[in-house]
C-alpha cells in the first residue's frame, strides 16, 4: 500500500481545530468536509481521464474529462458519512456506494453488516472514506470487499492514521493484486489500549454526530 501524507498548511490548520476538544459538532462537521476536499485533491491525482477537444470562443482547446466508468466513492458507515460531502464536492459526477462494517470485539475480525454497491465493480476506481485508520482491520476488509467485486484501483482517504494501523493494513493487503493508496492528513504517535489514536481527535463518529 502506498502512503501519501498531505503536507499543507491549510490541512494542518484544519486538522488542529478538529483535534481541539473545544470544537463543537457543527464546526467539526464543516471542517471535516473542508479537510476531505483538500485530501481529495491529492487522492484523485491518479483519476482516469480521457482526452477531449472543446471549442473556446477563440479556438479549439485540447483537454480532458473524467473517463468512464464513473469513479465510486464509498464511505464506511457511520463516521465515513461525514466525509462524503467534502469528497463529492470535488468530484460531483462520482457514484456513491455504502458499506457498513462492524468489528467483533473478541476476535477483532471485521465483517460487513450492510452494503449498497454495484454488483460488478470491474474497472472501477474506488475512493474509500473512513476518518480514522486505527487498527486497520475494518479498512482492510472494506478494500478486500471492493476488490472481490472487481475494483481495480483503490484509494483510501483517512483524516488520521496510527502507525500500527498502517503496518497492519499493509500486511493484510500485501497480496492484493490491485494498486492501493492511503491518503491522510497525518500519522500520529500510537494507539492506546482502547484502540484510540493518540493524540488523535477522539471518537470521530461521536464528534460528528454525537454519542448514540
Ligand atoms: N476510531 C475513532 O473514531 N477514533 C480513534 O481514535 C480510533 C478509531
Amino acid at each position: 500500500m502506498d502512503l501519501c501524507i498531505v503536507d499543507h498548511p491549510l490541512v494542518a490548520h484544519k486538522l488542529t481545530t478538529l483535534r481541539d476538544e473545544r470544537t463543537d459538532s457543527p464546526t467539526f462537521r464543516r471542517l471535516t468536509e473542508e479537510l476531505v476536499t483538500l485530501l481529495a485533491y491529492e487522492a484523485t491525482r491518479g483519476v482516469r481521464v480521457a482526452p477531449v477537444t472543446v471549442q473556446t470562443p477563440v479556438g479549439a482547446a485540447e483537454g480532458v474529462k473524467l473517463a468512464p466508468p464513473r469513479p465510486l466513492v464509498v464511505p464506511i458507515l457511520r463516521a465515513g458519512l461525514g466525509m462524503l460531502e467534502g469528497m463529492t464536492r470535488l468530484m460531483p459526477t462520482a457514484e456513491v456506494g455504502f458499506v457498513g462494517m462492524v468489528r467483533d470485539e473478541q476476535t477483532l475480525v471485521a465483517s460487513t453488516y450492510a452494503e449498497r454497491l454495484p454488483d460488478d465493480l470491474s474497472g472501477r476506481q474506488c475512493y474509500v472514506l473512513d476518518p480514522m485508520l486505527a487498527t486497520g482491520g475494518t479498512l482492510a476488509e472494506a478494500v478486500r470487499f471492493l476488490v472481490r467485486r472487481g475494483a481495480d484501483h483503490i484509494t483510501c482517504i483517512c483524516l488520521l492514521a496510527a502507525p500500527e494501523g498502517i503496518d497492519r493494513i499493509t500486511a493484510l493487503l500485501q497480496d492484493l493484486e490491485v494498486p492501493c493508496t492511503l491518503v491522510t492528513a497525518a500519522v500520529d504517535e500510537r494507539l492506546d489500549e482502547r484502540g484510540y489514536i493518540v493524540p488523535g481527535l477522539g471518537d470521530a463518529g461521536d464528534r460528528l454526530y454525537g454519542v448514540v
